[in-house]
C-alpha cells in the first residue's frame, strides 16, 4: 500500500524469511526492550488518555500526506521487526508459531488500508452542494487480545491514525510486553516520519480497572474491543459508541462435490495457522459421510493425526477445565495452558508421542462433543459425519452459536454454497480455500485483525473508526 514500492517489500520480506532481525527474547518487559525504554507506556490510565489526546491533537493538525508518511513508516518497521514481535509473542504467551506470526505481521503491514480508505461524498442538486466527510472520533480506547497481540495493535493503529484519531490501548495482560513493543514501534515510526514522539499509548500493567477507567472516561469517544464474549459485552454496555469484535467458532462443511484432496490440505493449513489462534480459523468439520474417509485420509497426508474416541475423551479432560461461574454454576472453560499449543505438545499430554511434522489432531465426534461446541483455539479438529446438505447446514449453523463470525465450505455445488452462506449469516464466508483467505492472505481484499460481527462494521478499516459529518452549501457551488 501507499508509499512502499513492491521491490522494497520483496527485499524486506526476503530478508525476514532468511533470518532478518533476530529477537533478543532474553531482555524484554512491558516497559523496556533490550535496555531501551518503550515509548508511550504509562502506569496510570488517566495519564495515558491525556497523552493519547495530545497525540490526537497532533494528528488533527497534520496534513493527510503527513499521516500517510507515518503509516508508511509503520509498515516498514512492522515488516523489518516482524521476527522480533513473532518471537516475543510466542515466548511471552506460550502460544502460536513464530513463522506464522511473522507472516501475520507482514500481512498487517501490507494489507491494512491507510488514508486512501477515507473518502468524501458529494451530492449536488437543485439546492446546491452537500459534502459528507469521514471525520475522526477523537481518542479511541482499544482493548486487544492475547491471540494476535502486536498484529492487532499495529492494525488498529494504522486504521485509527489514518482516520485521524488518537489511540490508547488496554492490551491483554498475558501479552502486554508484545503489545507494548508494537505501541513503541508505532511511536518510533511517528517520530521517524516527523510526527509526535508519543502518538499512541498503553499501560504497563493493564487491568480490568484500567479498562473500566477507559470505558467511562469523558475523553474517550469510541471503544474498539477485540476479544472474547465477556469483554465485548462489557464495552457494548459502556454507554459509549463501541465496535465489538468478538468470539467465533467457525464451522467447515465439505460436501461430496468438493475437490477432496484440496479440501483436506486447505482445512489443515487454515486450522493449523498460528496453531489455530486466529478467530477465523477452522474449528469443526461437517463432512458428507460418503467422502469422510477420503477427507480424513487427505488430512493425514497433510500432517493430521487421527485419535480414537477414547483418546479424544482423555484429551477433552485436559483441554477443557471445570470452573464455577459467577452464578455458582459449573461450566467448562478452555484451558489457557493448551490454547495455541503445538499438536505434538497436546498429544504428549495423553501419552502419544509424535514428531513436529504432526500439525493437527483430528478425531471423529458427534455434534454435541465439547470439541465441536467450544471455541478451543488450538490445533484440534473434530469431524462430524452428515448425510446430506440440510443436516450439514443445520448442525454447522448451530455450532457457530449465532456469533455470525466466520464459516467455510468446500463444494462445487453453487446451490449448497449459497444455501449455507445464507443460513449462517457470518461476516466472513470462505469458499474452497483455507480460512486465512478471508482476511486477505491468499484471498482478495484488505486485512484486519478486528472483525466486528456483533456491531456490523465487518472487516474493519480506517473508515470504521470515523464519524460522518455533513456540510451544506445551499443553492450554490454547482458547476453545471
Ligand atoms: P479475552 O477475551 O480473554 O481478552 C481480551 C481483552 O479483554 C484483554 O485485554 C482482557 O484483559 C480484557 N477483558 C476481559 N474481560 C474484560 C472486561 N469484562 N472488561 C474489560 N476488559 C476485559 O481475549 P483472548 O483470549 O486474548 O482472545 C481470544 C478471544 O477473542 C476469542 O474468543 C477470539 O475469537 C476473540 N477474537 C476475536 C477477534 C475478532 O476480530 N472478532 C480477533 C481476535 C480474537
Amino acid at each position: 500500500m501507499a508509499n512502499i514500492t513492491e521491490a522494497e517489500i520483496r527485499k524486506i520480506v526476503e530478508n525476514i524469511l532468511n533470518g532478518g532481525a533476530k529477537a533478543s527474547t532474553a531482555n524484554y518487559t512491558s516497559t523496556e526492550y533490550g535496555g531501551r525504554k518503550l515509548i508511550g507506556i504509562y502506569s496510570d490510565m488517566n495519564e495515558a488518555i491525556d497523552a493519547a489526546e495530545k497525540g490526537y491533537r497532533a494528528v488533527r493538525s497534520m496534513t493527510v500526506e503527513q499521516r500517510e508518511k507515518i503509516i508508511t513508516e509503520i509498515r516498514k518497521l512492522t515488516i523489518a521487526e516482524a521476527p522480533v514481535m513473532a518471537e516475543i509473542g510466542v515466548a511471552e504467551t506460550g502460544m502460536g508459531k513464530v513463522e506464522h506470526k511473522k507472516l501475520k505481521h507482514i500481512l498487517v503491514a501490507e494489507k491494512t488500508p491507510g488514508t486512501e480508505d477515507i473518502v468524501s461524498e458529494a451530492k449536488t442538486g437543485d439546492n446546491g452542494l452537500t459534502l459528507t466527510e469521514m471525520a475522526p472520533f477523537g481518542v479511541v480506547g482499544a482493548i486487544t487480545p492475547s491471540t494476535n497481540p502486536s498484529e492487532t495493535v499495529i492494525c488498529n493503529s494504522i486504521g485509527m491514525i489514518a482516520a485521524g484519531n488518537g489511540v490508547v490501548f488496554n492490551p491483554h495482560p498475558n501479552a502486554i510486553c508484545t503489545s507494548n513493543y508494537a505501541v513503541d514501534l508505532v511511536n518510533r515510526a511517528s517520530a521517524a516520519a516527523g510526527g509526535p514522539e508519543v502518538l499512541v499509548c498503553s499501560m504497563d500493567k493493564p487491568t480490568m480497572d484500567s479498562a473500566a477507567i477507559m470505558q467511562s472516561h469523558p475523553k474517550i469517544r469510541l471503544l474498539v474491543c477485540t476479544g472474547g464474549p465477556g469483554v465485548v459485552r462489557a464495552v457494548l454496555s459502556s454507554g459509549k459508541k463501541a465496535i465489538g469484535a468478538g468470539a467465533g467458532n467457525p464451522p467447515v462443511i465439505v460436501d461430496d462435490t468438493a475437490d477432496i484432496r484440496k479440501a483436506g490440505k486447505d482445512i489443515i493449513d487454515g486450522c493449523t495457522f498460528d496453531n489455530n489462534l486466529p478467530c477465523i480459523a477452522e474449528k469443526e468439520v461437517f463432512a458428507f459421510a460418503n467422502i469422510a474417509d477420503r477427507l480424513i485420509d487427505e488430512m493425514q497426508k497433510n500432517g493430521a493425526y487421527l485419535i480414537t474416541a477414547e483418546q479424544a475423551a482423555a484429551l477433552n479432560k485436559i483441554v477443557l477445565v471445570e470452573k464455577t461461574n459467577k452464578a455458582g454454576k459449573t461450566v467448562k472453560i478452555v484451558s489457557r495452558d493448551c490454547v495455541g499449543r503445538d499438536a505434538d505438545v497436546l498429544l504428549a499430554k495423553i501419552g502419544v508421542n509424535v514428531g513436529k511434522d504432526i500439525r493437527c489432531i483430528i478425531c471423529e465426534t458427534d455434534f454435541m462433543h465439547d470439541f465441536v461446541q467450544h471455541e478451543l483455539m488450538m490445533p484440534i479438529l473434530p469431524i462430524v459425519r452428515v448425510d446430506n446438505i440440510e443436516e450439514a447446514i443445520d448442525l454447522a449453523v448451530k455450532a457457530e452459536h449465532g456469533n455470525r463470525h466466520t464459516a467455510h465450505m468446500h463444494s462445487k455445488n453453487i446451490d449448497h454454497l449459497s444455501a449455507f452462506a445464507k443460513a449462517v449469516e457470518t461476516t466472513i464466508f470462505v469458499k474452497n480455500a483455507p480460512s486465512y483467505a478471508g482476511i486477505g492472505f491468499g484471498g482478495e481484499g484488505h486485512t484486519t485483525f478486528t472483525i466486528a460481527g456483533p456491531t456490523g462494521e465487518g472487516i474493519t478499516s480506517a473508515r470504521s473508526f470515523t464519524r460522518k459529518r455533513r456540510c451544506v452549501m445551499a443553492d450554490n457551488f454547482r458547476i453545471i
